[in-house]
């Protein structure tokens, strides 16, 4: 069985692809079950792109497609949030309001895109420090979301930012940063948090997923059991992108089953 848990479609400001087109490409690539994660970044601070999200409507959406596809595959809920450290109290409110009208998530991914109100995405971000600043900043700052809002069930793409990285090879170096890197990782296992593996590093022209596999062996070395599979697709082309070679890559790391959640609760599946 194979699921893919990150997922865009247009119901996230950078994304143009219909819900439907990510379900019929999801299906004609033999997935069985697929969550969608669309974005939700308050107080984004780039104007021309909107990381608001309509969620009645994203979840009518769902509900339509879930009845529409039953017997080829099954669809979930899911939100990718943007956190930052200000953002604790609101996204957990965010949350409880639409639980509360109805609207209750399957699966949650927390990320930092945002690092002291600038994504790494724009080469603004690297102009006024050094590539190992902007890293250990990033890391710094993903150990204080996780401080001030731990309302997700896994931890998106830790090493994310070293698919804009200027300068050197992209790949993330584990032992340079192992410190920092292992201090987030035990706080999320402490929390009973997850990670995930997410393809779209193969897709930025990474040679490794996000994050990259030391950094999945350290997290199942200090007993972390949770990982969900994700392609962090905003096109049909790329749903379930190079899940086969995530597997493998989750088998070296040690892992027997990856996760899949529902209702929040997390369903353990044989690799
Ligand atoms: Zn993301
Ligand atoms: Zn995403």
């Amino acid at each position: 069985m194979t699921a893919d848990y990150h997922l865009h479609s247009s119901f996230s400001g950078d994304s143009e692809a219909p819900s439907e087109g990510m379900v019929r490409s999801g299906i004609s690539r033999g997935l069985s079950l697929l969550c969608f994660t669309e974005h939700y970044d308050p107080d984004y601070p780039y104007p021309e792109i909107s990381m608001e999200l309509n969620v009645p409507a994203y979840f009518s959406e769902i509900r339509k497609l879930e009845k529409q596809y039953r017997e080829q595959i099954e669809i979930r809920f899911g939100a990718e949030l943007g956190i930052q450290p200000h953002l604790g109290d609101l996204l957990h409110s965010w949350i409880r309001q639409h639980s509360e009208k109805g609207c209750a998530f399957d699966f949650l991914i927390g990320s930092t895109h945002l690092v002291d109100r600038l994504d790494p995405y724009y080469p603004d971000f690297w102009t006024s420090r050094s590539q190992e600043e902007a890293i250990r900043r990033f890391l710094d700052i993903t150990l204080e979301n996780i401080r001030a809002f731990d309302g997700f069930d896994v931890y998106g793409h830790l090493d994310y930012i070293v698919r804009y990285v200027p300068e050197g090879e992209r790949r993330f170096s584990y032992s340079s940063y192992a410190e920092q890197t292992d201090a987030i990782l035990r706080l999320l296992i402490q929390k009973g948090k997850g990670i995930e593996i997410n393809t779209g590093g193969f897709k930025a022209g990474l040679s490794q997923p996000n994050p990259c596999r030391d950094v999945i062996r350290r997290y199942r070395e200090l007993g972390g059991e949770i990982i969900t599979m994700g392609s962090d697709a905003h096109t049909p082309e790329y749903v379930g992108y190079r899940f086969e070679d995530a597997k493998e890559v989750l088998r070296s790391c040690g892992f027997r089953y990856f996760t899949v959640f529902r209702e929040r609760k997390p369903e353990f599946i044989p690799l």
